[in-house]
């Protein structure tokens, strides 16, 4: 090269129907055989280059830190800013997310810019966000790609391919097909390199080390943005025990050689809602390496919980997201998850044998399982054997299904998959085919299912609550259904493996050699906690019986007390736990699935410190009208940081959308009468229906009498009551207008959506 100016210029047409934009800027250039001429002039020309949308010409190992973002120059090329603003483009229909403004930029985004061309490779890179679908980006008619599909707002970069610049305009669209679903995305901030992403991304090195607090190296996951948080892209490839996607690297030996284009990075560790994220800014020169260990702290405790997720996809067998099989076993290891289960689509996996190649054996003890697809729902099944029988996924039928997953060989566990989204035009728990507040089944189908999705970080719904107040008039109705966090996660980014996931409580000393056959029966009997980064610990204690604690799945009798005619009291302990990057906000105690006691929590714990805040209630147990069961939850702020961000519902309700963390806990059964025995409202529910006089020339049941029969029963057991009369043909109105009058009322409405929805035949 010369130290020649090099005349570049660059034409921008907006053409966007509202208005048109053309800018002929002069072109700016600046050449320097010195390496001297550094970081103040360029700064200086950074400005000026924003100002004019003009083009910046790099020679000569000269670097510049210029343009807003870190625009990286290996030797010897130049850049064209093409666009540096961020636009909003929408592909149709209404609004996606309330957060955006209401008429979009554009449909899609045409550019013109001038080029002089050097028949070489070059790359364009740009910085996106909020992408759901596919939108394809085309240079002078030549498909260079797609944007990524990821709601992050990461920097990628597309190579172009040697000719495809042109002498002159050059034309550069991106779009989306039109009768896609409406998404609202961000793109711009698009430059031009004559020079390949491999020449880009090479340019200088971070060697990064993750150690825990014992100063062992540890697996992780690192991650590298810019000052503002958006995802930065890395010219190394997963492999050699790393599995790596625009500003995401997971680690399995704790150790990563990256190579990077020089410039200003913040570089995160972390390992899952376990740990601490420490973080650190640096600037790198071309030429340069730069060495950092970071440090993770173990933050919340879970001795004797194993985390497990019980939804794990990779697209070498499931066909769709990112992730091989090869980077499933780092992102486990590098997320902390210690029991997980493999649920491919129809598919019996075993992960033993990659999971001792990628070395992580000592960090999880993998499970065979199934995602059994079905047209009328998705059930994780498992355990399974790797090569035995699969259940039939084209059963339509439940209780045939069920019965094929129960006598397949191995299997214990049939988990409902998110309940509450759309497939093949099903969902399981649409009003047309489910009643949430107590239970039932409209169809009359078996829900033999034995474990429920109560968050599903890859597919989280509008209303945390929602999931959760479903499983609340399963247990209410009888049912034995442990539930379950898990992220649902096909890629290595997109969704983060493990970030909604199970607390099981199981000896935790050896990681690698779980004991699977206990873990299922601790997991069968709801020994569990659900955690989507909050982790909620519950206890109860009777007052005359301080030797015995109960946790999660556990029954506590209450045993009457012979010394003295005071009742027992019962000490309930709740302890909800969170890492530095997450704050819990509110917890609630749910008694037979209805809130009794709510806290406000704003915990401030110095910066870098856990939150372990410990709430205490009592209940005179003689305040407890019959045998109930008591769970917690614990609400928090989602997380934004780029680290570990929680996503957007994958199939939302409505556009306004704020995320939310997630823990609450298997039942705990309170036996208030100290039988020895647990009954559910339902069982309450049908004792009372059965101990009501018969009309004998109608054969109903005398509604006066049965409505005075419920006072001293609960909420739960009246609508229990309501949807055995309603299978009797009575319907709600009768019995509120019999003597239950507005405790009614709730039933009577769901009952209506649930009447209008089958009529309209609606999902
Ligand atoms: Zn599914
Ligand atoms: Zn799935």
């Amino acid at each position: 090269m010369t130290d020649k100016p090099h005349p570049n210029t660059i034409l921008l047409r907006d053409l966007f129907t509202t208005h048109t934009l053309t800018v002929r800027a002069r072109p700016l250039v600046v050449w320097s055989s010195q390496l001297g001429v550094l970081t103040e002039k360029a700064k200086r020309i950074g400005e000026v280059c924003l100002k004019t949308l003009s083009v910046v010409a790099c020679f000569t190992g000269a670097w510049l830190t210029t343009c807003w973002e870190t625009v990286a120059f290996a030797q010897d090329h130049s850049t064209i800013t093409v666009e540096p603003s961020l636009l909003h483009l929408r592909n149709n229909g209404p609004r996606e997310w309330a957060s955006f403004a209401k008429q979009p930029d554009n449909q899609q985004l045409n550019l013109e810019f001038d080029f002089t061309p050097k028949d070489t490779l070059g790359t364009l890179t740009l910085t996106q966000s909020d992408v759901k679908e596919s939108w394809t980006v085309t240079l002078n008619s030549k498909r260079l790609g797609q944007l990524v599909r990821d709601e992050n707002e990461l920097q990628t970069d597309f190579l172009i391919p040697s000719g495809t610049l042109k002498l002159g305009k050059n034309q550069l669209s991106i779009s989306c097909r039109s009768n896609s679903p409406p998404d609202d995305i961000r793109v711009g901030r698009i430059i031009v390199h004559s020079a390949s992403p491999e020449t880009l991304r090479r340019g200088a090195m971070l060697q990064i080390e993750i150690l825990n607090q014992d100063h062992v190296l540890s697996p992780g996951r690192i991650t590298v943005t810019n000052q503002q948080g958006t995802l930065m892209p890395i010219g190394t490839k997963s492999g050699n025990g790393l599995a790596i996607r625009e500003g995401v690297v997971y680690t399995a030996s704790g150790r990563a050689d990256l190579a990077v284009a020089p410039g200003e990075y913040q570089i995160t560790a972390g390992r899952g809602l376990e740990y601490s994220a420490p973080s650190t800014l640096l600037q790198i020169s071309a030429g340069e390496t730069a060495k950092r260990t970071l440090m993770i702290e173990k933050q919340v405790a879970t001795e004797n919980w194993i985390a497990c997720d019980t939804h794990v996809h990779t697209v070498t067998h499931s066909g769709h997201g990112d992730c091989t099989i090869e980077e499933r076993m780092i992102t486990l290891a590098g997320e902390g998850i210690e029991f997980p289960i493999a649920t491919d689509h129809n598919k019996q996996i075993d992960y033993l044998p990659l999971a001792k190649e990628a070395g992580v054996i000592n960090y999880f003890t993998p499970v065979i399982g199934n995602e059994v697809t079905t047209k009328h729902g998705h059930f994780n099944a498992f355990p399974a054997l790797a090569k035995g029988r699969t259940p039939d996924h084209n059963e339509l039928d439940w209780g045939k299904l069920f019965a094929d997953i129960y006598s397949t060989p191995n299997m214990r566990i049939a988990i409902l998959n998110h309940a509450r989204d759309l497939h093949s035009n099903f969902r399981p728990f649409s009003p047309r085919h489910h009643l949430s507040i107590t239970g039932d089944n409209l169809d009359d189908w078996p829900q033999h299912f034995n474990a429920m999705e109560l968050i599903n970080s890859g597919a989280v719904q509008t209303d945390p609550m929602e999931l959760f107040t479903d499983w609340c008039g399963l247990i209410n109705h009888g049912l034995q259904v442990t539930p379950v966090g898990c992220s649902d996660s096909h890629d290595v980014s997109r969704y983060i493996v493990g970030q909604a996931r199970t607390y099981i409580r199981a000896d935790d000393d050896a990681p690698g050699s779980i004991n699977t056959e206990a873990a299922v029966e601790s997991f069968l009997h709801g020994r569990v906690i659900v955690s989507y980064g909050l982790l909620l610990k519950l206890q109860v204690q009777a007052s005359n019986d301080l030797e015995t604690s109960r946790g999660p799945g556990d029954k506590l009798s209450i045993e009457a007390n012979a010394d003295t005619t005071k009742p027992a009291t019962l000490n309930i302990t709740a302890k909800v736990l969170a890492p530095h990057w997450s704050r819990p906000r509110k917890l609630q105690l749910f008694v037979n699935g209805m809130p009794k006691f709510t806290a406000d929590l704003n915990p401030k714990p110095e910066p870098n410190e856990p939150v372990a805040t410990t709430i205490q209630w009592n209940i005179p147990a003689d305040q407890l009208p019959h045998d109930v069961w008591l769970t917690a939850v614990a609400i928090g702020d989602g997380i934004k940081s780029a680290h570990w961000p929680t996503a957007k519902p994958y199939q939302p309700d409505s556009a306004i959308f704020e995320s939310k963390t997630f823990s609450c806990t298997g039942p705990i059964w309170l036996d208030t009468d100290g039988d020895g025995k647990y009954r559910s409202a339902r069982e309450y529910a049908n004792d009372l229906l059965s101990q009501t006089p018969v009309d004998p020339k109608s054969g109903t049941p005398d509604l006066q009498a049965f409505a005075k029969s419920l006072t001293g029963y609960d909420q739960a057991v009246v609508n229990q009551s309501l949807a055995l009369l309603l299978k009797r043909g009575i319907e709600p109105s009768t019995v509120i207008a019999a003597g239950i009058g507005k405790r009614g009322r709730e039933f009577e409405r769901q009952w209506r959506q649930a009447e209008q929805a089958r009529i309209e035949q609606r999902e």
